[in-house]
């Protein structure tokens, strides 16, 4: 193997006792660990801000002599002298829970291939939850111990930012990424030259750098090919997520899953297991088959072999969302290759092919990945059954309910999640070793430690906090040029840091029925402007900018959050992504989700909430069908779907929307109090979430899951097939 060079864009001038904060910098590592990131806010807490959270920015702008005086602070270096010995005793660990329950398994590695990663605010590689499902994958993969490798893109600009007019027209502005204010760590070869992959498109050879990102333990490796080599139009490959553009998406995709096997290669790794995270990097199965073939298999027994150690998660319900090319598009990009893998062009289409409702056949991607990988999963328990119904075609011999397809419910990662005020009563009310027994289900139980009174402070903070963020960015604007009075008001300036606060985010597809809640305009009316039980609601979330409907919906809620009657208790937050989630997560009382069942996959932003204490009221839908047990928060309609008639089942839906706030939450909130005014009843229910839903939607569960379902298994066909056992 050639020897990789690893730079770092950037070298700060540190005073020499505090110079490893350069290394937390390149580590995504502090994302999760609260007190490393207090280091940061202890030196200059505004520029924390003003950085967006990001240590590269941070390190390269901090004041030099505010730095200095660092190094005479007692109670900082204490801090730092900490953080540095649990991130080395983290990344030295050699008794991780892999290694203790797989210790055979030791020098074996599986490959992750995902669109997106989201990891954190400052790194706007993900659009949404399957990227924050990824980038929690891999934070969680590294706490384990699981020897895991990523790919996937860093982006030119990454996913747009999106902007809101006074009449609630969403606007997409594209914002150049800063690659040196990344911890993007450049890999270069003997000679210092980077290192790149090609990857063959009609007529042409397109190449790609490769950045590593470190993650804890785990290592992703991003592609990017805006470089010089390529030409104008290949360079916009990599320039955004989700592109509309066919010829654009079909290179994207050929690049992450062909270009990514190369790259893997390019690194030395020889992954025994291959998950493919979403259909996006299908062609991965066809890259791996090729490399057999061209040791001389037939294209049956490289498939036959591959299949044992690949791994396909699907996240779409819905046939319409699912990527498919059409065939001229896999003519003009796979004529070379079919050759190369022994078939005919008939063969080839046979691979994934699929009927269009117009009687069209295309070429599909979760055909195509489910046809290659022996293990497949969808991601909540219902959604498991709709594809096995959905996907039922492609194994016509056997009943619906037996098509090979299992499912793994999705999770998020807890120490990401959890507001750090949250983990301290934790540490101290269910044992400072909490982080070790998030998978343990006696250990939640413990939540009832926690005594009522300083539960319920924690969450009075935790939405004030919220309420002064919102405040805050509302002022910023409102500062900022020519903004109009109106979408200062809409961004929640009015809000009321003590009134019963709902949050609404998500991605403004329609079946996400953001408008629902404004079915009965009068009645949502006289809840919100209640003067002795005063509701507020808080939305964000952004449309895909091809997606008028959605764009639409946006402003119908847009045209609610600005009309007076609401006396400003109803805010729109522009621009959603982590660190808004964040704060909407961890500071409002219930987490509203009204998705048209079943089209909810499985949805992870409730998960975060629960964990906090906030009470889900949803659609028994997705995660939520799973989670919902009478007293952990509330459902919203019946375990049952109307699919033959939307219009009833959202009548029905916001009738029974309605009935619950009315007739339940908000009395439960206001009404219910004790002597000491503490709302009992309702710190129950906090407790209740916490207790059965803070382990099993955790990303420690679903992560354990994998291993041991999908990854131990595969990784002992690929073992056998290496010894050529099959
Ligand atoms: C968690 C998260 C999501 C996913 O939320 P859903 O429940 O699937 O809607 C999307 N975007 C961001 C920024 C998130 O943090």
């Amino acid at each position: 193997m050639t020897e990789i060079l690893r730079e770092k864009p950037v070298k700060f001038s540190l005073p020499r006792r505090i110079k490893r904060l350069e290394e937390l910098a390149y580590n995504l590592w502090w994302v999760w660990h609260p007190e490393a990131q207090r280091l940061f806010k202890q030196i200059d807490d505004l520029l924390w801000e003003d950085s967006y959270h990001n240590p590269v920015v941070f390190l390269r702008d901090v004041d030099r002599t505010r730095m200095n005086a660092m190094i005479n602070d007692r109670y900082f270096l204490d801090r730092y002298d900490r953080v540095m010995r649990e991130f080395d005793r983290y990344m030295k660990e050699n008794d991780t829970w892999f290694s203790k329950t797989y210790p055979a398994l030791h020098d074996e590695q599986v490959a992750y291939f995902s669109f997106e990663f989201g990891l954190h605010e400052s790194l706007m590689v993900y659009a949404g939850g399957l990227g924050v499902l990824s980038g929690d994958h891999l934070k969680q993969a590294s706490d384990l111990g699981i020897p895991l490798v990523a790919v996937g893109f860093v982006y030119t600009y990454g996913y747009f930012s999106q902007r809101i007019s006074e009449d609630g027209w969403q606007s997409a502005e594209n914002v150049p990424i800063d690659f040196d204010a990344l911890p993007l760590i450049r890999l270069l070869d003997e000679d210092g030259q980077p290192v790149k992959i090609t990857i063959d498109l009609p007529g042409r050879k397109v190449c790609a750098r490769i950045y590593e990102l470190d993650v804890g333990r785990v290592k992703l490796y991003l592609l990017h090919t805006n470089l010089a080599d390529n030409s104008p139009n290949d360079r916009q490959l990599t320039d955004m997520l989700y592109i509309s553009d066919l010829e654009l998406r079909i290179s994207q995709e050929i690049l992450l899953g062909m270009g990514g096997v190369r790259a893997l290669r390019a690194l030395g790794y020889q992954p025994t297991a291959w998950h493919m995270n979403e259909g996006h990097s299908a062609f991965l199965t066809l890259e791996r088959a090729r490399e057999y073939i061209q040791k001389g298999m037939s294209y049956d027994e490289a498939t036959e072999l591959i299949k044992k150690t690949n791994i396909f998660t699907t996240h779409t319900p819905v046939p319409a969302g699912n990527d498919e090319f059409p065939l001229w598009l896999i003519d003009k990009y796979f004529s070379h290759v079919w050759p190369e893998l022994g078939l005919s062009r008939e063969q080839f289409i046979e691979i994934a092919k699929i009927k269009q409702s117009w009687g069209g056949d295309a070429f599909s991607m979760p055909v195509l990945a489910l046809k290659l990988s022996d293990f497949r999963n969808g991601v909540s328990e219902l959604h498991g059954k709709v594809a096995r119904e959905m996907w039922h075609f492609l194994w016509p011999d056997g009943k619906a309910d037996e098509t090979p397809i299992d499912h793994i419910t999705n999770g998020i990662h807890t120490e990401t999640w959890l507001a750090r005020r949250m983990g301290v009563l934790f540490s101290r009310y269910m044992g400072a070793d909490w982080v070790d027994h998030i998978y343990d289900p006696n250990f939640w139980a413990q939540v009832e430690n926690i005594p009522d009174e300083e539960f319920w402070r924690v969450r009075r903070h935790l939405k004030r906090k919220l309420v002064a963020d919102i405040i805050n960015r509302g002022r910023q604007k409102w500062a900022g040029n020519n903004v109009h009075p109106v979408k200062t008001i809409a961004s929640g300036v009015l809000l009321d840091p003590y009134a019963l606060t709902i949050g609404f985010a998500r991605r403004f597809a329609t079946y996400k029925r953001a408008n629902l809640i404004f079915r009965d305009y009068d009645r949502l009316l006289k809840i919100v402007t209640n003067p002795r039980m005063p509701v507020q609601f808080v939305f964000a979330g952004k449309a895909h900018p091809a997606d008028e409907p959605g764009k639409l919906m946006i402003q119908e809620v847009y045209r609610a959050v600005k009309d007076a009657r609401f006396g400003g208790r109803l805010a729109f937050l522009e621009d959603y992504d982590m660190n808004i989630a964040r704060y909407m997560v961890q500071g409002v009382d219930v987490w509203l989700n009204t998705p048209r069942r079943p089209r909810e996959a499985s949805g992870t932003s409730g998960m975060k909430a629960a964990l906090n204490g906030v009470l889900n009221f949803s659609i028994l839908d997705g995660w939520w069908r799973e989670g919902y047990n009478g007293h952990n928060g509330w459902a919203i309609g019946e375990d049952m779907t109307r699919s033959d008639d939307p219009e009833a089942q959202d009548e029905a839906d916001a009738l029974s929307l309605y009935e619950t706030l009315e007739k339940e939450i908000i009395p439960l909130y206001y009404e219910q109090r004790s002597a000491d005014n503490l709302p009992a009843d309702w710190i129950a229910h906090m407790k209740e979430s916490i207790r059965t839903l803070g382990g099993q939607f955790s990303m420690c569960r679903m992560v354990t899951e994998y291993m041991t379902r999908m990854y131990d298994p595969a990784i002992k066909n690929g073992i056998d097939e290496r010894n050529g056992e099959v």
